[in-house]
């Protein structure tokens, strides 16, 4: 990953923009009316997993046409094993779900841990239904995870990415577009 990222400029880091704000605005005002005539008839709750989804949250429910409620929660992935290790909080301090239809609002789809662990969690709750939103969606997602998001925004290959809300260490995440994160190597050929 690009080095020293204190020293480096930020083109530096980065290498193929996948997707524009232009483009990525037009997708979300789609997603929002496929989410908006499918809940015509029923109250439902956004629940946004934080922080990578913030951006994607608040351009889609302001497009969505309906009185929709808003819950925020943190879902932490350790990645120094051979699996990722869900932190145990969320179950623990999750919002009064029982009875309630909810919508998950995700920033990517990686592994399908995180996604998979939500919902269950969710479902363990006594939600009325779950249905999912996931920005990204990489490659080969299907292989690795069981839940099918309802809502999906791009599929992209197996790269890793940052801006409109995901990070690379805590930055990039206030890019308005979605840009490639450049590999070291990447950066030593210019
Ligand atoms: P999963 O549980 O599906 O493997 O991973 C989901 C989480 O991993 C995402 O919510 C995000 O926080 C992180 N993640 C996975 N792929 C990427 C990526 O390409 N870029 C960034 N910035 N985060 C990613
Ligand atoms: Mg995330």
């Amino acid at each position: 990953m690009c080095a020293e990222l204190s020293h480096v400029s930020l083109s530096a880091c980065l290498g193929e923009v996948l997707f524009t704000q232009e483009q990525i605005a037009d997708r979300v005002r789609e997603l929002a009316a496929l989410i908006t005539a499918d809940y015509q008839d029923t109250p439902f709750v956004v629940m946004s997993v934080l922080k990578g989804s913030v951006f994607f949250l608040t351009d889609i429910t302001r497009h969505i046409d309906l009185p929709i409620e808003m819950e925020f929660v943190r879902i932490s992935t350790y990645r120094g094993g051979t699996s990722p290790q869900l932190e145990p909080l969320f179950a623990e301090h999750l919002f009064s779900v029982e009875g309630r239809h909810v919508l998950v609002v995700e920033d990517i789809l990686d592994t399908g841990a995180t996604l998979q662990y939500a919902i269950q969690a969710l479902l363990d709750k006594g939600a009325a239904s779950v249905r999912t939103c996931v920005l990204l969606a990489k490659q080969g997602y299907e292989t690795r995870i069981e839940a099918r998001p309802d809502y999906i925004g791009f599929c992209i290959p197996n790269v890793f990415v940052v801006g409109y809300g995901l990070d690379y260490e805590e930055r990039f995440r206030n890019l308005p577009f979605v840009a490639v994160l450049r590999q070291r190597n990447d950066g030593d050929n210019g």
